[in-house]
């Protein structure tokens, strides 16, 4: 263990004031009752990043730890700690994870705290007690606690009660890490134990510019090549929390800013075969993927449009038709989504066959309106620069074309109201569609010809 130590008056000034009350409220509860409170994982880390900076960290996540035992065996002491201070902050809802091990507080968009998540856990398993003041004890329980943890730069603990606030735990040399800007894992199984780390150690690497260190590589290599995307990948029952923390990497990657670079170190490190065995980042999935980012900055608007999982459809639409369906529902996508993937080999030739025989905007409009915004943008990735432009326009343009009279208008027209208004009003939208008509006059006088009252 290294000693290190960080001037808590600094800390101070990097936290948002609420937050850093927050904190000492937290300390206090904690001391009270003879216990120690750890600050771990991403906050330490970014606050140790940012040192030189001296804007204020916007930290909304924060994870503590409590080494503590409580004299009744069905509660951790991480719980009731969460449970006090959730008696100062009334506002803040209390979500309790396991009999006894972590409890959530959450502020949902409160004016004070706004949106923050303070994940509570406890160190100690065992329940018997101890000598409050015995340091050996105390620091494998913390120890152990940030061994289960996934990289050296997380496994970083702030101490915030005294004695010796402001230490920092630094068990497995997270902070010279930092320094040489290596993502470490901490033990050789580490990957094996958990597959989703892969991912997890590929979207830190990018975010921070950093080197995946040159054994933990080979633990990944390791990793797979022994199979773990069998587990990942595989309809199997036996692992749906594997799935579901593998889709949440994939959504945290797929949302940032920097995700493209993090699928090609996916790629380089055969990662990908966790998500499918055949999946691989080649230039035709790349071109496809650079078009989506161009296409995402038109239709992010779209208040259906969830940008990260289309991408993750396009991952999967690269794969044979025949193992769609089975990857997302895999990977838990929604029912909609499942669907048009399932679905998506037979529309695909369908609009590929049809859209070249429309030969106005009208007949395009006609053929597209049947489908969905994503199948659209799946298939204009698939198809040919042709189709692309068609689906484009259509998608840009013609879809947001009304016709240039409404239903009222034809009543004041006299026309009689019916199921005929729907016939009309489409020959009405064909007709500007295909710039037949311009303006309400033309619109008029081209009623007048095709539906004489
Ligand atoms: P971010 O800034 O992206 O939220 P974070 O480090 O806070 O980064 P979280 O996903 O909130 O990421 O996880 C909090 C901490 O929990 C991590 O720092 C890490 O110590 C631990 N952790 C999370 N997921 C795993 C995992 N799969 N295996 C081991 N430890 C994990």
């Amino acid at each position: 263990e290294r000693e290190n130590h960080i001037n808590l008056p600094q800390l101070e000034n990097k936290l948002a004031p609420q937050l850093w009350q927050l904190l000492v409220k937290a300390s206090q509860a904690a001391e009270q009752r003879g216990w120690h409170l750890y600050l771990v994982g991403g906050a330490v880390r970014d606050l140790l990043l940012s040192e030189a900076a001296t804007s204020t960290l916007m930290i909304t996540d924060i994870d503590l730890v409590v080494d503590g035992f409580h004299k009744s065996a069905d509660v951790g002491a991480g719980v009731e700690l969460a449970k006090a201070l959730q008696e100062i902050y009334p506002q803040a809802r209390l979500d309790i994870h396991g009999a006894f091990q972590t409890a959530a507080l959450l502020w949902h968009k409160d004016p004070e705290l706004d949106s923050l998540w303070v994940d509570i856990a406890t160190a100690r398993t065992e329940f018997y007690p101890y000598p409050a003041a015995n340091p050996e004890v105390e620091a494998s329980s913390i120890r152990q606690d940030l061994y289960r943890r996934d990289f050296t730069i997380n496994a970083l603990a702030l101490r915030l009660t005294s004695p010796r606030a402001g230490e920092l735990m630094d068990f497995f040399g997270g902070l010279l890490d930092l320094q040489a800007k290596q993502i470490r894992v901490l033990h050789a199984n580490s990957f094996i134990e958990d597959p989703t780390r892969i991912f997890r150690g590929v979207r830190f690497a990018v975010r921070f510019g950093f080197q995946i260190e040159a054994q933990t590589a080979r633990y990944i290599n390791y990793a797979i090549h022994s199979g773990v995307y069998d587990r990942t990948s595989q309809e199997n029952s036996r692992t749906p929390a594997l799935q579901t923390r593998l889709k949440a990497e994939l959504k945290h990657i797929l949302e940032a800013p920097y995700w493209l670079s993090a699928l090609q170190l996916l790629e380089q490190l055969g990662a990908l075969k966790c998500i499918h065995h055949d999946l691989q980042l080649d230039g035709r999935l790349l071109r496809k993927l650079r078009l989506l980012e161009r296409c995402l900055h038109k239709f992010a608007i779209q208040e259906t449009l969830i940008p990260w999982q289309i991408s993750l459809e396009v991952l999967i639409a690269h794969l044979d038709g025949k193992y769609r369906e089975k990857v997302a529902k895999n990977l838990q996508l929604p029912d909609d989504s499942i669907t048009r993937l399932k679905k998506l080999s037979q529309t695909t030739s369908e609009v590929i066959e049809l859209l070249p025989n429309c030969q106005f905007p009208s007949q395009i409009v006609n053929l597209l309106r049947t489908y969905d915004l994503e199948t659209l943008i799946l298939i204009a990735l698939e198809g040919s620069c042709l189709i692309r432009k068609q689906i484009w326009k259509y998608l840009t343009t013609w879809a947001n074309i009304q016709p240039l009279l409404n239903g009222n208008d034809l009543k004041q027209l006299g026309y009689k109201p019916g199921p005929q208004y729907r016939k009309m009003l489409d020959d009405l939208l064909a007709a500007t569609l295909d710039a037949v008509i311009q303006n309400r006059e033309e619109a008029e006088g081209f009623l007048a010809q095709h539906y004489p009252r």
